[in-house]
């Protein structure tokens, strides 16, 4: 839900990296003036702090860009060591040899990421700009290499005979498949044309990107006049008065775009003419007919998607795409969906009622449309629940919520201890640094939390390892979790929301899976798993969040120490279940529309992406004219721009894992050392190591059953 997907860098990425850097001759002559420096450069060695940290008071931004040209320097000439050894394959000399190399461009990487996400600047920026596009290149001269993918082959047809252990077996099964996957085993004549597919997809994806961004801009509602803002906040409407004079509007008041179908302000503003035209400058956004109207875009992409799926054999791209997911098959996936759309549509429905229950009341003469749904949703929650944000947020100050929170739960659940460091260095002065410690006292790892919000860190909230455990390579995690909190005044104290506390809670679901990890080999450690099964660690550790005896631990008031009342804890409870048959119908929507565009067979033709999308919807019963999807096709950044196609119903599917997952705690004496101690042997502990399926039936004792997610999302209630 709010991870924010950090790429990782496999070593086969690292190596096609190395392949384009060496074939630049500008990067050669960089190279050049740089070597005098790479004595000095901290990248070059291990730092020698405690878990390998990276040491902030030597690393230079300059540093970065030598330290990334040795990297692929490095990284390529063990690759091609690894290609043409004259000694016969083994798993050794093939598959551990390859996992163990790139040390030096994993750890400029590492480190890259966790600046450039949370800390960045013009240097790092310029740099990731060029780097971006040599490793969307080199993709394919790493997975096309045929001696590399020969001698895989070769260990691959022998695997019975090997005597390999469960994870190496693992290991061989996936770096095979990922080879395959990537068209390995095609003809010289078809590895070209896929080639070609893969550079018209790049380039259409950018394309579509930067379509998307001037539509979002241009796309922004300008009103001349104050009084059709009436009920956004002083604030909010001085700030669209300070859009307007930005962009040459002085005196007028603008409204920006934000991705998703439904803005933010639909819900406060009382002119519906307002609310109409804001809605439908969000619908209408990338569809006007002009440079910035991407439905040409999409439909070739998905049109190229096809294309590249039957060139590998397969009927469709969602079929070549999930095969190294839980789900395995589109046929899944949609199944999936279809469980759950009558109940979340039905909800829906109810909630439509309710609102023009409200309409009516008020005599407000109109049929219920997408942009009142917002306003009136929360006039029903208000009046149902009577809860206001600023009665709760004094029981949620950031600190306690961490250490009698999030720390609170886990040693609860897993005998987790935390101890403040200060000796750490850190890249930011607020950030804070602990050692984890694991229930026999031992050191488990490093976890910096950087909690507030800046101008040069990006949106969300997200997890991440500058150092991942591998036994092979002799780490242990060195993991983060940023957070875009309000930094309050000096003084004060950091009141967050309970939304905020489960994102707390969730990315720290992120780093347990990435503390707990028990793996030899860094491609299958901790976190690298399938995409629809990431989210499962994370969601299930937003469950504590909630519950009482973690509740009761951290939500007192930060002045007087007194817990939270409990009529306003029911209120809270009640209130998490409001309006969700809304939220998971346009996730729905938008899910199924994913799934749609990317089942197409090769050789289709899609005449409007319009009637498609229309098609689309109405064939799975998602077409309630109130509740659009979340992401119409045409702005559905996710799919076209994101690398999340045909990967969208990720989060759902996770969510009925997590659910599911939670219910075994509760049929089972709910939240104790033994039951955190299971959960973590046979789920957070096992990184790749497994097929998705048997990790959750070892755990669960069944298959996933999607019941427990309708309940918790309020959906059998009457
Ligand atoms: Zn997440």
């Amino acid at each position: 839900m709010k991870m924010k997907t950090m790429k990782k860098l496999s070593i086969f990425a690292m190596l096609l990296l190395f392949m384009a850097a060496c074939n630049s001759n500008s990067e050669q002559k960089k190279s050049m003036e740089n070597s005098k420096d790479l004595a000095s450069n901290p990248f070059m060695h291990a730092s020698t702090l405690p878990f390998q940290a990276p040491d902030f008071t030597k690393i230079k931004d300059s540093d970065f860009a030598p330290a990334f040209e040795e990297g692929f320097k490095e990284e390529l000439a063990e690759i091609e060591k690894i290609a043409n050894n004259p000694e016969p394959p083994t798993f050794e000399n093939t598959l551990v040899a390859m996992e163990k190399s790139g040390e030096l461009l994993r750890r400029v990487n590492g480190v890259f990421n966790m600046l450039s996400g949370a800390n960045t600047n013009p240097v790092l920026q310029n740099l990731s700009e060029d780097i971006a596009p040599k490793m969307a290149a080199l993709q394919d001269a790493i997975f096309l290499n045929n001696e590399l993918y020969e001698r895989v082959k070769t260990i691959y047809q022998k695997k019975d005979e090997l005597k390999l252990d469960k994870e190496s077996l693992r290991l061989l099964d996936y770096i095979h498949t990922e080879f395959i996957r990537a068209g390995a085993d095609l003809s010289a004549e078809n590895k070209t044309k896929l080639k070609k597919l893969n550079e018209e997809e790049a380039g259409l994806s950018a394309k579509f990107t930067n379509q998307l961004l001037a539509a979002a801009k241009a796309g922004a509602l300008v009103v001349d006049n104050k009084e059709a803002l009436k009920g956004l906040s002083e604030g909010a409407i001085n700030s669209a008065a300070q859009d307007a004079e930005n962009d040459g509007e002085k005196g007028k008041w603008e409204l920006s775009l934000q991705n998703t179908t439904q803005q933010p302000a639909l819900q406060s503003l009382e002119n519906r003419d307002t609310r109409q035209k804001l809605f439908e400058a969000s619908w209408n956004r990338a569809e006007k007919g002009d440079q910035n109207d991407t439905r040409a875009t999409i439909v070739r992409l998905a049109e190229i998607r096809a294309d590249k799926a039957n060139l590998l054999g397969f009927p469709n791209y969602a079929t070549w795409s999930l095969q190294d997911q839980m789900a395995k098959t589109p046929e899944a996936v949609i199944s999936f969906l279809n469980k759950l759309i009558p109940a979340a549509t039905a909800k829906a429905r109810k909630e439509a009622a309710d609102l023009q229950t409200v309409i009516n009341k008020e005599k407000g003469g109109f049929q219920l449309e997408p942009w009142d749904w917002n306003y009136y949703a929360e006039k029903v929650r208000q009046s149902r629940y009577d809860l206001d944000e600023d009665q709760t947020k004094p029981y949620f100050e950031f600190f306690n919520v961490l250490e009698n929170g999030v720390f609170y739960a886990a040693n609860q659940l897993y005998g987790l201890t935390f101890k403040l460091r200060t000796d750490i260095p850190v890249y930011q002065e607020d950030m804070r640094v602990y050692t984890v410690y694991d229930n026999d006292s031992t050191e488990l790892g490093l976890y910096y939390c950087d909690y507030y919000k800046r101008d040069n860190k990006s949106g969300g909230a997200w997890m991440s390892n500058v150092v991942e455990q591998s036994k092979l390579l002799g780490t242990k995690p060195v993991i983060y979790n940023v957070f875009n909190f309000t930094k309050p005044a000096p003084g004060e104290p950091a009141l967050i929301s309970y939304d905020d506390v489960t994102t707390m809670f969730h990315e720290f679901g992120h780093a347990l899976h990435g503390f707990f990890a028990d793996q030899t080999y860094p491609s299958l450690s901790g976190t690298n798993v399938a995409r629809d099964f990431v989210e499962l660690p994370s969601q299930f550790n937003e469950h504590w969040a909630i519950e009482p005896q973690v509740f009761r631990h951290y939500a007192v008031n930060y002045k007087t120490g007194e817990p939270m009342p409990q009529e306003l804890v029911d209120k809270l409870k009640k209130s998490l279940k409001f309006n969700q048959g809304y939220a998971l119908t346009e996730v729905l929507a938008a899910a199924d529309l994913d799934m749609e565009w990317h089942t197409i067979p090769a050789g289709e033709t899609i005449k409007s992406a319009d009637d498609f999308e229309t098609a689309a919807l109405k064939r799975t019963h998602l077409d309630l004219p109130q509740v659009p999807p979340r992401y119409r096709s045409t702005y559905f950044l996710h799919i076209w721009g994101n690398g999340y196609q045909a990967g969208y119903y990720a989060y759902l599917w996770s969510e009925m894992l997590d659910d599911d997952a939670y219910n075994w705690f509760k049929e089972n004496g709910g939240m104790t050392r033994a039951n955190g101690q299971r959960f973590r042997e046979r789920i957070l502990s096992r990184g790749n190591t497994e097929d998705y399926n048997t990790m959750f039936y070892n755990f669960r004792g069944s298959k996933p059953d999607i019941k427990a997610m309708l309940e918790n999302r309020g959906l059998l209630d009457n």
